[in-house]
């Protein structure tokens, strides 16, 4: 398995056959997980030092008309507590966050039918108007075309949309009433015609989900060469029909985090929401597996709790903006520290 790790290190690729066996090994046996995540963080320090990257997360809506099976804002779930934050309450985010010392803002929220383009256009708009030195970053799902240049044209530089299984058939399972792997490929396409950094990324151990499919998604993330890459594991939300499933394998999701790591060095690979919740010291452990980045929740305390992909959401503390102190103290403990800039791709 060294060699392979070695391979992966000098050339950022491995064939099917060897990912699915460094994979599977890696899932077994600590050795070999721990040289693979060593040589991911040499890669990561070489290329970001000990700086881990933070990013405001503002997450504007509840509502979404999708129905994604692991989701607990799917649509079906009627037991969710929806939300909308208004323009002005976005903006107080920002001010916060800002003082804070934040230099990207990242607007997440459900595919909600009521931000239209002009609604959303003129927020991005103002927000670039007030914070000329911030990054934006969008994360709201299947929009057109137009769409997206319309508020790339309004000044969103980023755009996270996870392509979530490159295997069509898992695709199809997981998303029953969506537009499809195909499209869902098509809008990644079009965000990185129009100029967008932008990031695909999975989750790791949803039902139905082999080893094979996640060689199948480093292979599409390898080709499609995203700046951005987010991997956490499932976790399940007991309102949906995913409920009952167990949460995914830690030891897999930090194998996958460290082979993106070594496949696309510059990428930007946040440490997860999800890794923080599915163990106490999953943040750590991504980013002792390559990750670089931390996206602390900024959005208003009374709604935090309400957008709830998965259930016991770690929102508070180390993953709020308010306890950035909590988190640098964290990262100390393995020689890291914040690193304030606004953390571009280095093209
Ligand atoms: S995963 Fe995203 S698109 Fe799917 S139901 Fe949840 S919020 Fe909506």
């Amino acid at each position: 398995m060294r060699e392979l790790v070695e391979q992966l290190t000098s050339l950022g690729r491995l064939d099917n056959v060897s990912l699915k066996a460094l994979l599977s090994q890696c899932a077994k046996d600590d050795h070999v997980l721990q040289l693979l995540r060593d040589s991911a963080v040499r890669t990561a320090r070489e290329q970001f030092g000990l700086g881990i990257y933070i990013r405001g997360l503002i997450e504007l809506s509840s509502y979404c008309r999708c129905d994604c099976l692991y989701c607990g804002l799917r649509r079906s779930n009627r037991s969710a507590e929806r939300y909308r934050l208004t323009h002005d309450e976005v903006m107080e985010c920002c001010k916060e966050g800002y003082r804070l010392g934040f230099r990207t803002f990242v607007l997440q929220g459900g595919e909600d039918g009521t931000h239209t383009d002009r609604w959303l256009t003129e927020l991005v708009a103002t927000m670039r108007r007030e914070y000329p030195d911030v990054a934006i970053t969008l994360s709201l799902g299947e929009r057109g075309e137009e769409s997206y240049r319309a508020l790339y044209e309004a000044g969103a530089n980023r755009y996270l949309l996870r392509h979530e299984a490159a295997n069509e058939e898992l695709y199809e399972s997981l998303h029953p009433a969506g537009r499809g792997l195909r499209h869902r490929l098509d809008c990644l396409e079009s965000l990185k015609r129009i100029g967008y950094q932008t990031g695909m990324g999975m989750m790791i151990g949803v039902k139905g989900q082999t080893i094979d499919h996640i060689v199948e998604d480093l292979q599409l993330i390898e080709r499609m060469r995203p700046e951005m890459v987010g991997i956490g594991p499932f976790l399940p939300h007991r309102a949906t029909p995913l409920g009952g499933e167990p949460a995914g394998d830690l030891r897999l999701v930090l194998a996958a985090v460290a082979i993106v790591r070594l496949m696309l060095p510059k990428a930007l690979i946040p440490s997860t929401t999800a890794l923080a919740t599915l163990s106490p010291t999953g943040r750590l452990e991504g980013i002792l597996s390559g990750a670089n980045v931390v996206m602390p929740n900024l959005s208003p305390s009374d709604i935090r709790a309400k957008y709830a992909i998965y259930e016991n959401k770690a929102s508070w503390g180390k993953e709020a903006a308010e306890g950035l102190s909590a988190l640098e103290a964290e990262l100390q403990t393995i020689g890291y520290h914040i690193d304030y800039a606004r953390g571009d791709f280095n093209f």
